[in-house]
C-alpha cells in the first residue's frame, strides 16, 4: 500500500469514499486529509476496562472480550425486522447479544471470531444480555483496536456520517500520512516538553492513556493558540508599516474644551485620551479599542478625539449603528465641541443631513462641503465609510459600539483618501470583555479600558423575583407609570417557541396588552422588523410616547432613554450576566431611581447563583469574568457574536496557554532566528485557525 507524502490531499485519494459521506464530511468542515487530522473529537468514551464475564454487575456500561461461539441472522416471524443473536463467550461465562435492524453484523462476525463487545448489561434467566452493543474484532495491533478496549474517540458529526465511518479514516489517515511536518520551533517543543506532532495527532485521536491526551491536547491548544498571537504581532508589525497622518491637536482649544466641561473627566478617561493623542502623532495608523462599560462616558472620549483631528484641520467620521444613536452623538458633539467648530460639524444619516450650525443640507451640498473639506467631524451610520463620500483628508474614523473595523470596512477606508494614507482608527466598545479573552480576540489591537464609573453614578437595584412575586412587579410597574416613568421588557425570543416555558416578544406583548396592562399602551420591538421601523420606535419612546416597550435584545446598544427607570427581563437564564448588564445599562440614565427585575423558570442552584451575581455586582467586568468561567465565552457576546473567532481545540478560557503563547509568539516574532522561513510561511498561511474579522 503506497504511502501518502503531503496531508493536504481529497480524501478520496486516502481511501474511496462514497458522494453522500464525502458530502456529509463537507458539512463539518472536512475536504482533505489534513483536515481529517484536525477533525478533534468532542469527547473520550472509556472503555479501556475490559471485565470478565464473571465480573459484569447489572445495569452497568462494560467491555468484555469473548469468542464467538454461534451467531445466526432471522426476520422476526411478525415484523420482518432483521435480527441478529449470538452466544458468545469467555473463560469464565457465556453472555448472549441481539442486534436489530442491523444486517452487517451477521456477515462481519463469524463463529470462533475473537471481539469486544461494549454495552449495558443485562440479566435475564441467570444469562447477561446485550441490546445491540457495540462490537468490534480484536485487533492484532493495539493501534488497530479503535471502536473498543480503549478511550474511544467521539466526534461531532452531521447527516449520516457515522462515528465508526469516522475513526476508521482518521485511523487510516494517520497510519498512511507517515509524517506530518512539525510547525512548532524545536526550541519550543523542547523547552515546554510537549510531543512532537506526529504523536501528538495519534494521541488526541486515539489516546493511549489519559496522561499522554493530556498533553497532546496542551500540545495541539498551544499551537493553535501560539500561531494565532504570532498571526498578531505580525499583523500589528505590517500595519504600522502603512503611513497615516501625523496629526498635531490645538493643545489650548483641546484644554479650554475639557476645562468647560460640566464635570472633571475621571482618571480613566484622562489617560485614554492621552493614549489617543499619542496615537494621532505617530505617523503610522492607530488601530485601538476603547472598552468601557455603559454610562462609562466614551462619548465624551470620541469627541474631543475628535476635536483634536479638526483642531490641525484634518477629518473625522464618527459612526454608530443605527440612525438615532448618530443623532444622539450629533447633540453631544454640539455640546461638548465649542460653537465656533459648529460649522464644520454635520449628521449625515439617510434621514438627515444637517449641519452643527442648523443648516438643512441637501447631499449634494453635503458631499461636496465634506469633499471640499469644510465640514470636519461628519457623525453618521456605518455607510459614511461603505458609500461613495469622497474626503477632503479623513485622518480618523471612530467606530461606537463595536469591537473592531472589519475587514471590508478598512478595505472601505483605504480608498476614501486620494493620499492613500491610512485613517487612524478607533472602535469603542461596552463589552467588558476578560483580559485573556482581549488577549485572544484583540491582540493586534492597542486597547484603551474605562473602568472607573463618572462619580455619583447610580445603582441600578437589581432584584431575583420569584414567580410568586410577579403581581406584585406589576404593581410596582404600575406605579412607576403613574408617574410618568417607563418601562422596558426584554424576552428571549421573537416568536413562540417549541422550547416550553421561553418568553417571546410576541407572547409576552399579547399577556402584558390583554391582562396585565389592557388600560395602557404597549409596544414591541425585535429583529425582524425593518431598521426603519425600530428606529421610528425607539424614538417614539424615547420621546415617552408610550410607557412599556417589549423588546428583544436588538436594544442592547447605548441609546438613552432618559425616562425609562424600570426594565423586567423574562427568562433571564438564557442571557449571559455581560448581556443582562448590557441591557440594564439602558436604564437608570438619569437621576431617578431605577430598578431591573429579573425573572427565570430555571430554579436549579447554579442559575440562581449566577443571577443572583447580577444583584450584588454592577461591574461589567466582574460579570463578565464570572460569565467566563461559569459558562464559557460565547456568554459574553450573547447572540451577536462580533469579532468572536472559531478556535479548533483551545478554548478561550485557557489563560495559562494564552499567556504562554503570547510570550512564546513575542519572543519568536521579535527573535526570527526561532522560526525557519517555512515555519514563518505557515505562521502567515491561515493555518487551521479561522479568525472572523468581521
Ligand atoms: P457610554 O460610555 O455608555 O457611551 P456616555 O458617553 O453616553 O456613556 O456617558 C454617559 C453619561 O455620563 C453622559 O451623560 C455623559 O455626559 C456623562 N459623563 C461622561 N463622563 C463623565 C464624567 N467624568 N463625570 C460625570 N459625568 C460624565
Ligand atoms: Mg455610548
Amino acid at each position: 500500500m503506497s504511502k501518502i507524502k503531503n496531508a493536504d490531499i481529497e480524501i478520496n485519494q486516502l481511501h474511496s469514499i462514497a458522494d453522500k459521506l464525502s458530502r456529509d464530511l463537507k458539512k463539518i468542515g472536512v475536504n482533505t486529509v489534513a483536515d481529517l487530522l484536525w477533525c478533534f473529537p468532542r469527547r473520550y468514551e472509556d472503555l479501556s476496562q475490559i471485565k470478565k464475564v464473571s465480573e459484569l454487575q447489572e445495569n452497568e456500561v462494560a467491555t468484555i472480550c469473548v469468542k464467538v461461539k454461534n451467531i445466526k441472522t432471522y426476520r422476526s416471524f411478525r415484523s420482518k425486522m432483521i435480527i441478529t443473536e449470538m452466544i458468545a463467550g469467555d473463560d469464565t461465562d457465556d453472555i448472549k447479544a441481539m442486534w436489530f435492524r442491523q444486517k452487517f453484523v451477521g456477515q462481519i462476525i463469524k463463529p470462533s471470531d475473537e471481539i469486544y463487545i461494549s454495552g449495558k448489561t443485562q440479566k435475564k434467566n441467570s444469562l447477561w444480555h446485550f441490546n445491540s452493543p457495540s462490537y468490534e474484532k480484536v485487533k492484532q495491533l493495539k493501534d488497530d483496536q479503535i471502536h473498543s478496549a480503549r478511550l474511544v474517540p467521539i466526534y461531532h458529526l452531521s447527516g449520516k456520517i457515522t462515528q465508526k465511518q469516522i475513526r476508521f479514516l482518521i485511523s487510516k489517515a494517520l497510519k498512511d500520512v507517515p509524517y506530518v511536518e512539525d510547525p512548532l520551533p524545536v526550541n519550543i517543543l523542547n523547552k515546554e516538553k510537549y510531543p512532537w506532532l506526529n504523536d501528538a495527532l495519534q494521541e488526541i485521536h486515539f489516546p493511549s492513556n489519559q496522561k499522554s491526551l493530556k498533553s497532546a491536547s496542551q500540545r495541539l491548544k498551544f499551537q493553535e493558540l501560539f500561531y494565532l498571537q504570532c498571526k498578531y504581532r505580525l499583523a500589528k508589525q505590517d500595519y504600522q508599516k502603512q503611513a497615516s497622518y501625523n496629526i498635531r491637536p490645538d493643545k489650548n482649544i483641546l484644554n479650554q474644551t475639557v476645562n468647560n466641561l460640566p464635570f472633571k473627566l475621571t482618571m480613566d478617561q484622562q489617560i485614554t485620551l492621552v493614549d489617543i493623542l499619542a496615537d494621532l502623532q505617530k505617523s503610522y495608523p492607530m488601530n485601538r479599542l476603547v472598552e468601557g462599560d455603559v454610562g462609562s462616558g466614551k462619548t465624551v472620549i470620541a469627541m474631543l478625539a475628535a476635536l483634536a483631528t479638526i483642531s490641525d484641520n484634518f477629518q473625522t467620521a464618527l459612526m454608530a449603528p443605527t440612525e438615532i444613536l448618530a443623532s444622539q452623538h450629533f447633540i453631544s458633539a454640539k455640546k461638548i465641541i465649542d460653537k465656533k467648530f459648529h460649522h464644520q460639524i454635520a449628521l449625515f444619516t439617510r434621514t438627515q443631513m444637517i449641519s452643527g450650525d442648523g443648516n438643512k443640507l441637501t447631499k449634494k451640498q453635503i458631499s461636496e462641503q465634506i469633499k471640499q473639506g469644510e465640514i470636519k467631524l461628519i457623525i453618521g451610520t456605518h455607510s459614511l465609510i461603505q458609500e461613495k463620500i469622497k474626503y477632503q483628508n479623513l485622518a480618523m474614523a471612530i467606530i461606537d459600539e463595536q469591537h473592531r473595523f472589519g475587514v471590508s470596512q478598512r478595505q472601505g477606508l483605504k480608498n476614501k483618501n486620494a493620499t492613500k494614507k491610512v485613517p487612524h482608527l478607533l472602535s469603542m466598545t461596552a463589552t467588558p470583555i476578560p483580559r485573556t479573552l482581549s488577549l485572544t480576540l484583540y491582540g493586534d489591537l492597542d486597547i484603551s479600558l474605562i473602568k472607573e464609573k463618572p462619580a455619583g453614578r447610580q445603582v441600578i437595584k437589581t432584584f431575583l423575583v420569584p414567580e410568586k412575586k410577579r403581581k406584585d412587579s406589576y404593581k410596582f410597574v404600575r406605579e412607576k407609570i403613574a408617574l410618568g416613568q417607563q418601562v422596558f421588557v426584554i424576552c428571549p425570543l421573537i416568536d413562540e417557541s417549541d422550547k416550553l416555558g421561553v418568553k417571546s416578544v410576541k407572547q409576552e406583548y399579547e399577556k402584558l396588552n390583554t391582562e396585565v396592562f389592557p388600560d395602557l399602551e404597549i409596544r414591541q420591538i425585535h429583529g425582524k422588523l425593518k431598521s426603519e421601523e425600530k428606529e421610528k420606535i425607539m424614538a417614539d419612546f424615547k420621546e415617552n410616547k408610550f410607557p412599556i416597550l417589549v423588546a428583544t435584545s436588538v436594544i442592547e446598544v447605548g441609546v438613552d432613554i432618559p425616562n425609562a427607570t424600570i426594565m423586567l427581563i423574562e427568562g433571564a437564564e438564557r442571557f449571559g450576566l455581560s448581556q443582562l448588564h448590557q441591557f440594564r445599562g439602558r436604564i437608570g440614565r438619569n437621576d431617578l431611581e431605577s430598578f431591573c427585575l429579573l425573572f427565570t423558570s430555571d430554579e436549579s442552584q447554579l442559575n440562581k447563583q449566577r443571577l443572583q451575581a447580577m444583584t450584588k455586582s454592577s461591574d461589567g467586568f466582574e460579570l463578565a469574568e464570572l460569565d467566563l468561567e461559569l459558562r464559557g465565552s460565547g456568554e459574553i457576546f450573547g447572540t451577536k457574536q462580533t469579532g468572536l473567532m472559531k478556535l479548533k481545540i483551545a478554548k478561550l478560557s485557557d489563560t495559562k496557554l494564552i499567556k504562554k503563547a503570547q510570550d512564546w509568539a513575542k519572543e519568536v516574532t521579535e527573535n526570527k532566528k526561532y522560526l525557519s522561513q517555512k515555519q514563518l510561511q505557515v505562521v502567515l498561511m491561515e493555518l487551521k485557525t479561522e479568525m472572523h474579522l468581521e
